[in-house]
């Protein structure tokens, strides 16, 4: 079969390789002029590669460590124990493991014990459905107290998803829980995993072992797609091709740009809302903490995360450059995610120069500024009702997004994971 897939990201790259493993003839399409890893892609640094967005892994995400097996990358990752920090009331605390819970003097004694308690459970619940009509909020306010949620969780959820916090599903705050509970070799230990010379590599030597079998990967934006008489037209502009199936892996509402579908999908497809990211990256002289991830939960903060990449990652690839990240969450709309690159460095440097007061504007080697428009789905109430089936109105036409994973929330592994399950679908589905 002839098959055309739309976007060159995890899922995209994973959906093709195991259909082209399967003996199918695969044209990969990508709006990135010669760059793959969609969201997970990376920009060169001496060297080497650092990715666009910061980026880990956890030990329980087994099929993207099954793809990196596959691509002979194994010997290349490196696990780490993070030390992670919070800032509360304009003061950092350790925020690692679960004594740090216990032990933050900004809550209430029962509260901690209550948040350390939440976090251990998690892994044990066995059907979140009944958490579904329950939002974040109320859902935190039940297992942590009010005070635990007052002082730290609200400014978390707020930071993640702003305007629409309160309407986050308890199931997205949940498998938060479950993840950080799961993941940890012992009760107190948590590692994380990192590709040494990012994860840009991993779908880069996917890139070139699908071209080498055979596939085509054209670097031109799909501009429509359409059916025709139970085949998928796709045009860029190299023309239009006729294909047996097609897979979208990009934005539900990015598809419905492409497609004349009916009013009734299209409004189904733009249900789920996404946040916007904007990450700063910081290229330094100075190490300027000695943590590797800092959520900042404070009112009016500009950024939500600090990330210096480096205090979990030492490369010599890097030679003296230490790498930070500051991420903020915002619509697409807000003014903020419209404003210019300078506008917004100078933002974050002024915040970054009042947490840290010893950082050195004089040491910065290099900052830019990364945005993506769809960056994280709001999982609202009852998501499992809203969640698109693969299959679109036009047949053979599939869609495969990050807006489809549940209760999961999105990630690397849970793309691959799509991208291998719908090739199996596809594949099996006679013409
Ligand atoms: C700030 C941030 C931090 C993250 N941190 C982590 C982390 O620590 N760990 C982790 O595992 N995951 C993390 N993720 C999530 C991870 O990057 C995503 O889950 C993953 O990249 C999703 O893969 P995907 O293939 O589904 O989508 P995408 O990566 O979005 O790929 C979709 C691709 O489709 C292309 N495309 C869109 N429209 C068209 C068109 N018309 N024609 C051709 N191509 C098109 C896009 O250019 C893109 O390359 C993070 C994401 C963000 C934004």
């Amino acid at each position: 079969m002839n098959i055309a897939i739309i976007g060159a990201g995890p899922a995209g790259l994973a959906a093709a390789w195991e259909l082209s493993k399967r003996g199918e003839n695969i044209t990969l399409y990508e709006t990135d002029k010669s760059e793959t890893g969609g969201l997970a892609g990376a920009v060169p640094v001496n060297d080497t590669y650092i990715d666009r967005f910061y980026h880990h892994i956890f030990t329980s995400d087994t099929d993207v460590l099954d793809l990196i097996s596959e691509m002979g990358l194994s010997k290349d990752m490196l696990w780490v124990e993070p030390k992670n920090g919070i800032f509360l009331n304009g003061t950092l605390y350790p925020f690692t493991s679960p004594m740090d819970l216990i032990t933050l003097p900004e809550v209430s004694l029962i509260g901690r014990f209550r948040m350390g308690l939440a976090v251990l459970m998690a892994k044990n619940v066995k059907d979140y459905r009944s958490m579904e009509g329950v939002n974040a909020r109320d859902w935190l306010i039940q297992k942590t107290g009010k005070d635990a949620y007052e002082k730290i969780w609200r400014n978390l959820l707020y930071s993640k998803f702003d305007k629409d916090a309160d309407s986050v599903s308890g199931v997205w705050i949940w498998n938060k829980f479950k993840l950080r509970g799961s993941t940890r070799q012992n009760i107190s230990k948590e590692m994380l995993g990192y590709l040494s010379g990012s994860f840009f590599r991993l779908y880069e030597i996917l890139a070139n072992r699908l071209k080498d079998a055979g596939a085509k990967i054209v670097y031109e934006p799909v501009t429509r797609i359409n059916g025709d008489g139970g085949k998928v037209v796709v045009e860029s502009a190299r023309g239009a091709t006729v294909y047996d199936k097609a897979l979208f892996t990009a934005a539900p509402a990015l598809l419905c740009g492409l497609c004349d579908f009916p009013a009734e999908y299209k409004t189904k497809a733009v249900y789920t809302k996404y946040k916007s990211n904007i990450c700063m990256t910081i290229i330094t002289k100075q190490q300027v903490s000695d943590y590797y991830w800092i959520t900042v939960a404070q009112r009016g903060a500009p950024f939500v995360l600090f990330i210096e990449h480096t205090n979990l990652i030492k490369d010599a690839d890097y030679k003296d450059k230490h790498i930070i990240y500051l991420s903020r969450y915002v619509d697409e709309t807000d003014p903020f995610f419209q404003a210019s690159d300078d506008e917004i460095k100078g933002v974050f440097f002024e915040y970054l120069g009042m947490l840290f007061p010893g950082f050195r504007r004089e040491a910065v080697m290099d900052s830019y500024i990364n945005r993506a428009v769809y960056a994280q789905p709001v999982v609202g109430l009852n998501y499992s009702k809203h969640i698109l089936p693969f299959e679109t109105p036009v047949k053979r036409l599939y869609l495969a997004s990050m807006a489809q994973i549940y209760p999961e929330d999105r990630g690397q592994n849970y793309a691959v994971n799509m991208g291998r399950k719908i090739a199996k679908i596809m594949s099996e589905e006679k013409l």
